[in-house]
């Protein structure tokens, strides 16, 4: 438990690119022939059944495969995202900041009536930034980052999946501070229908203890954030164990320009500011991802008129630049994905069981 104290302290510590190199081990000295055998594994892990991944001691009386699995599949580094990289949502940056992310970083100032709440619910339309923001948290917070979608945790492990919960959780307070991401969380927690098996009761009630544990323990850096584009599937006792509600909503006019600009920087284009601007209100209700989309798909339009002759030779400085036609044509062909109904709805349920920020 003291090793595992002082891996976690050592983490904690880390910078977002030591965090990336955390699977790298150094395995040992040279050996002579006359040297005794000198295992590549830490003292600790000699003592794990598993072999070829970090698995910590508190660990080692779970299954291995799964423990592993979760390391492997669940367990992601990736590129920081830092808050620039999220245009908009100015108000909800700052309520994590001060809510999650502070507290996370320094535990000790954030006790008793400050500890943070450990379920944090974000809710709008699909490609909104939801994913982008529970990176950003983990970034920031120097937190591990597990992601789970339910959909394949269930359809993988049939019967197992409760047992995989279990090892998910456990795996994630070895490795604390961490988040776990649950991306579609109403799939794992709807409102409870009749016609529901019971495996999936199980697996739903396996969760909620585990909610529930990470909420009493104020020892525990744990921080579950569910993401779902349908919050009135859920069930009362899970929208409660999900103590911060928060909206995320279609990008403002603001938000898309800083997108399209992020974009385009990219490429060699020859927008103006104003025709950036006027890019910016034709994309009216567009989501962050359709707003992606119809940069990626303008910025092809230059290749699209290649010959495949000119394709095979072409250099890429000789490129020609990307147009407002192009930019015109692409608003054609990508249209936005959400509709004003869908908005409202979720503009009625944040109303009611939203946070203010
Ligand atoms: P969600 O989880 O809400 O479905 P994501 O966070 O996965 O959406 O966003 C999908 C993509 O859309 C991102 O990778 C990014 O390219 C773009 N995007 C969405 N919202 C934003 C935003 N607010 N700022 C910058 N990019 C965004």
């Amino acid at each position: 438990l003291d090793d595992l104290k002082k891996n976690n302290q050592q983490t904690a510590r880390e910078s977002p690119s030591d965090m990336m190199n955390f699977r790298k081990k150094k395995l040992g000295g040279k050996r002579t022939v006359s040297s005794n055998f000198v295992s590549p594994l830490r003292q600790s892990e000699n003592s794990s059944s598993s072999s070829c991944l970090n698995v910590p001691p508190a660990l080692a009386q779970l299954d291995p495969k799964m423990v592993e699995q979760i390391l492997g599949e669940s367990m992601h580094d990736f590129k920081p995202v830092a808050w620039e990289d999220i245009a908009g949502l100015e108000s909800a940056k700052s309520t994590f900041l001060e809510a999650i992310i502070m507290p996370l970083r320094r535990p000790d100032l954030f006790t008793g009536v400050r500890c943070p709440p450990r379920g944090v619910l974000l809710f709008g339309p699909p490609g909104t930034g939801k994913t982008l923001i529970a990176k950003s948290i983990a970034s920031q917070a120097k937190a591990k980052f597990f992601s789970i979608n339910p959909s394949s945790l269930t359809s993988k492990w049939v019967g197992e999946a409760e047992k995989l919960v279990k090892t998910l959780f456990a795996v994630a307070a070895a490795h604390q501070p961490a988040i776990i991401f649950i991306d579609e969380v109403d799939s794992l927690l709807s409102k409870r229908s009749g016609n529901e098996n019971e495996s999936t009761l199980r697996l739903k009630n396996e969760f909620l203890i585990h909610l529930d544990g990470a909420a009493s323990n104020e020892e525990t850096r744990l921080l579950v954030i569910g993401a779902t584009n349908r919050p009135q599937e859920l069930d009362e006792a899970v929208r409660r164990r999900f103590v911060r509600r928060l909206y995320v909503p279609l990008p403002t006019k603001e938000a898309r320009q800083k997108i399209i600009e992020k974009i385009i920087r990219q490429v060699k284009h020859n927008l103006d500011d104003f025709e950036i601007h006027q890019l910016s209100e034709f994309t009216d209700g567009y989501s962050g991802a359709d707003v992606d989309s119809l940069c990626r798909y303008a910025s092809m339009a230059p290749l699209r008129a290649l010959t495949p002759n000119q394709m095979e030779t072409i250099e890429s400085h000789q490129l020609p630049a990307v147009t407002m036609d192009d930019f015109k044509q692409a608003l054609r062909v990508i249209s936005k994905s959400v509709s004003a109904e869908d908005c409202q709805q979720f503009e009625a349920w944040n109303d009611v069981y939203g946070v203010r920020h």
